[in-house]
């Protein structure tokens, strides 16, 4: 026995339950409506072929079987038909077909003469009327028949029976038969309301779980989100203190401690990244972007930054990219980095000599779409054959005792299989055991027309602050509340020769921002009093009321952020926040961006 429904779940059964029987009525109120116009052209054709004309003597009339089928017929039809289209689903329109149905059953029996073959249109009727799936339609339909046959049966026998006297007790032999049929069509008219019944509490049955596990989804993604703002918080101040820290006069002892906790807290954040990612994909929040960049300037990159460790275990690390994708594609460059950041990673991982090869080929080209395949192949421990299929499941590894050995979580290639296939890619593996083993995947990029000056690699998504006046001096306002934070980006800040105010809520940045001219404002979102989104929308209010003070143009807010949820940037954007920087904070992304904004403000006239 299932658990007691929700009230919601049976007023939504009975809803649909009702929905449902309404469109059985409309859809057979309409099929009568098309029976009656039929048989009444059926009815006057019978007529006209079974007894055309009446002679009387040597002059003939038109037979008045013929007027019957013609002005019976009509008023037995026209009432239904205009029911059926001026008020389908009602309960009266049911009941008049259903008597004008019976009322046709009995004219045609007049006009064959009482054939008993033509009786059998009362059973025909009787099951057709069941279409309704209602058993009281046919309470009217039977009440007629035994009406019609018992009072035909007295004044005119051989208009219903074919014979000039019937015996007084015909029609209720006549009428037991119609309730003998009676009872199967009204078992069959119960049972197909109780199988609707049922159906429709399943439906809605799954509606409540289809809307539960949709809450459910919801709430994970909040908790996600949450999730990654609290974590993220405090790792800022971890890696950013401990990078500070390892800036100063350390002793050797203290130096290493240092660097252990910077590598711990980057593998943290490694494996925060990772699961928070694999949420993300899960739930449904990972967008990818698409922006211009060269493609095998990206591969290139990745390759090189591997160059090291590879040299470090004595492996050749070698990249070939087919001279066909050398162009500038769009796609998400930084998602296709993670995966072959992975596959890279991997490779060097679980190989101890020889060489790890990164194959970039077209595989194919529809329109302005290509499909690249990007392959990395290793002299590696290779993977049983059985292991495979399970190697892109998710917390999955060949082998357990390998996690002691090389570390991991089993959660990289799931990320990268959704992540190719978010691309409209594929992923797969080809390896022998011992023999080492070829990581694929392929991705669907837009291809780009080559433009102007085709040396010239696009890097649209990163800004290298080499390219741009370097401006020292700007003042920068930090509004941030939280202070481990804002001990590390006040420090980042000064290293980086900026003059740094500090604000710990929305509301005193506005008060600020009225009184300093800021060239940035580097704006956490989640604050007390006033967050990020409000003083941003406040602020551009003020500007654009000319309120600043000693500025001209727009004054650049970079949200800084630990929700690296989708949605957000959009949300940063749309409050009036110029860009966005997630927590924690990556130093050499900081300085850039604040010069990139600088170094507009320079080039602007
Ligand atoms: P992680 O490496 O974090 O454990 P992955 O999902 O990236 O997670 O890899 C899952 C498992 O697949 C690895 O633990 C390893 O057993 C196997 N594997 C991945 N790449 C290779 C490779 N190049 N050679 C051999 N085994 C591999």
């Amino acid at each position: 026995p299932a658990a007691p429904a929700s009230p919601s779940t049976e007023e939504r059964a009975a809803e649909l339950y009702t929905a449902h029987r309404q469109s059985i009525y409309r859809r057979t109120d309409r099929v009568f409506a098309i029976l009656m116009a039929v048989q009444w052209v059926f009815g006057i054709i019978a007529a006209v072929f079974i007894s055309p004309r009446a002679w009387s003597g040597a002059t003939s009339h038109v037979h008045p079987h013929v007027w019957a089928a013609v002005c019976l017929g009509g008023a037995i039809s026209a009432l239904p038909i205009f029911l059926a289209l001026a008020m389908p689903g009602h309960r009266v329109t049911r009941y008049v077909i259903s008597v004008a149905q019976m009322l046709w059953s009995a004219l045609l029996i007049h006009l064959t003469g009482g054939r008993i073959e033509t009786h059998f249109h009362v059973f025909g009727s009787l099951a057709f009327l069941a279409f309704y799936r209602e058993w009281d339609v046919l309470v009217p339909a039977t009440v007629v028949v035994a009406a019609d046959h018992f009072l035909r049966g007295i004044y005119f026998p051989q208009s219903v029976y074919g014979v000039i006297a019937a015996s007084e007790w015909r029609w209720l032999e006549h009428a037991a038969w119609v309730i003998f049929e009676d009872v199967f069509l009204i078992a069959s008219c119960v049972r197909g309301q109780k199988e609707m019944r049922e159906i429709a509490h399943r439906a809605a049955e799954l509606h409540s779980a289809k809307e539960a596990a949709e809450a459910a989804n919801r709430a994970k993604s909040e908790f996600l989100a949450t999730m990654s703002h609290e974590i993220r918080t405090p790792m800022n101040g971890v890696i950013g203190m401990n990078e500070l820290l390892l800036g100063t006069q350390l002793n050797d002892r203290q130096r290493k401690f240092a660097n252990t906790v910077k590598n711990s807290a980057d593998s943290l954040l490694t494996l925060i990244n990772a699961v928070l990612d694999f949420s993300k994909i899960e739930a449904g929040k990972l967008e990818l972007v698409q922006v211009e960049f060269d493609l095998a300037v990206a591969v290139e990159e990745v390759v090189e930054m591997f160059a090291q460790r590879a040299d470090k275990k004595g492996l050749l690390l070698a990249c070939h990219i087919d001279p066909a994708v050398r162009y500038p594609a769009k796609g998400d460059p930084d998602r296709l980095r993670q995966i072959l950041v992975n596959l890279i990673n991997n490779a060097i991982k679980f190989t101890e000599e020889g060489e790890i090869v990164v194959r970039v080929t077209l595989d194919g080209v529809a329109a302005d779409r290509a499909t690249v395949r990007f392959a990395v192949t290793d002299s590696g421990i290779g993977i049983p054959p059985d292991r495979v299929d399970r190697l892109f499941k998710s917390f999955s590894q060949v082998d357990a005792s390998t996690t002691r050995k090389y570390g991991g979580t089993g959660l990289g290639l799931a990320i990268c299989k959704q992540l190719a296939e978010l691309m409209g890619g594929q992923i797969g593996v080809e390896s022998t055991p011992g023999g080492g083993s070829t990581f694929w995947f392929t991705a669907i990029m837009e291809t780009i027309a080559r433009r102007g000056n085709p040396a010239a690699p696009q890097h649209p998504s990163t800004t290298t602050t080499a390219q741009r006046p370097e401006v020292t001096g700007a003042r920068v306002l930090l509004v941030e509340d939280n202070e481990v934070n804002q001990m590390v980006a006040a420090e980042l800040l000064s290293e980086a020769g900026y003059v740094c105010d500090m604000a710990t809520d929305g509301r005193k940045a506005v008060e600020a921002i009225l009184r300093v001219p800021y060239d940035v404002v580097l704006m956490d979102c989640q604050m007390p009093e006033m967050d990020g989104f409000e003083a941003t929308r406040i602020i551009r209010q003020h500007e654009s009321n000319n309120a600043l003070p000693g500025r001209t143009g727009r004054l650049p807010i970079v949200a800084l952020t630990a929700n690296a949820v989708k949605g957000d940037r959009e949300r940063c954007l749309e409050a009036g926040m110029d860009d966005y920087l997630s927590k924690p904070l990556h130093p050499e992304k900081l300085v850039a961006t604040i010069q990139s904004f600088l170094s507009r403000a320079v080039i602007a006239p």
